[in-house]
């Protein structure tokens, strides 16, 4: 099976660039304000969603292993 990931999205930093939303257009809804949101907090892993964190201009996505917390992206040093 594969893993399950726990995925937020800080608003407080998120400049509604909407470039989370084109490359995981599953994983990423913007708001009626420009602000991002995961379509649902928890989802399968996948490459769209790890891309759209690494490529946040803002590192705004944060990704976790559901269950266990362990980062996923940003990953720890
Ligand atoms: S890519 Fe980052 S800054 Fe742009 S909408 Fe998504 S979360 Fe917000």
């Amino acid at each position: 099976m594969g893993d399950r990931w726990h995925v937020e999205v800080d608003r407080s930093v998120c400049i509604g660039s909407a470039q989370c939303v084109h490359r995981a257009p599953d994983g990423f809804r913007l708001d009626t304000a420009r602000q991002s949101h995961p379509a649902e907090p928890d989802m399968d892993a996948g490459e769209g969603v790890l891309a759209a964190a690494e490529n946040c201009p803002v590192e705004a996505i944060v990704i976790t292993l559901l269950g266990s917390g362990e980062p996923v992206f940003p990953p720890e040093d």
